[in-house]
């Protein structure tokens, strides 16, 4: 995770999730009430496009894109049809992360809640810099 930006340390309860809801059938994403109260919504997609696992991760890098970024579409292809993107299950991995099954097959992507609350995309934590 070189290429995020180095932030301030938050507390340990700030990542120690209280609450965490998975919207698998509602598809809506995923929200967590942290210990020190702060509330994170995830959207699915942007889950997606925040994939840690070392695939992802080379890729986003080699695009220069951060996590939740998506892919630049290409402008000299045909708009496809994508169906949304959404896991079709959630797995918890010990007591500090979670697992995404995706709809598109990818599953190699383990999200602690260290780094869902480093890449928090609320207001009040997100986009720390402005690009472009
Ligand atoms: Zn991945
Ligand atoms: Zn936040």
């Amino acid at each position: 995770m070189a290429f995020l930006e180095a932030k301030k340390l938050l507390a340990p309860e700030a990542y120690d999730p209280k609450a965490v809801k998975v919207g698998l059938t509602s598809g809506a994403g995923v929200d967590i009430t942290w210990a020190d109260g702060h509330e994170s919504r995830y959207l699915f997609g942007w889950l997606r496009d925040a994939c840690p696992c070392a695939t992802c991760e080379e890729e986003r890098g080699g695009s220069g894109r951060k996590p939740g970024e998506p892919a630049k579409a290409n402008p000299a292809a045909l708009p496809m049809f994508k169906p949304a993107t959404r896991p079709t299950k959630a797995n918890p991995i010990g007591k500090y992360a979670i697992q995404f099954d995706w709809n598109d097959g990818h599953t190699s992507g383990i999200y602690s809640w260290q780094y869902l609350r480093d890449v928090c995309p609320c207001g009040e934590c997100g986009r720390p810099k402005v690009s472009g």
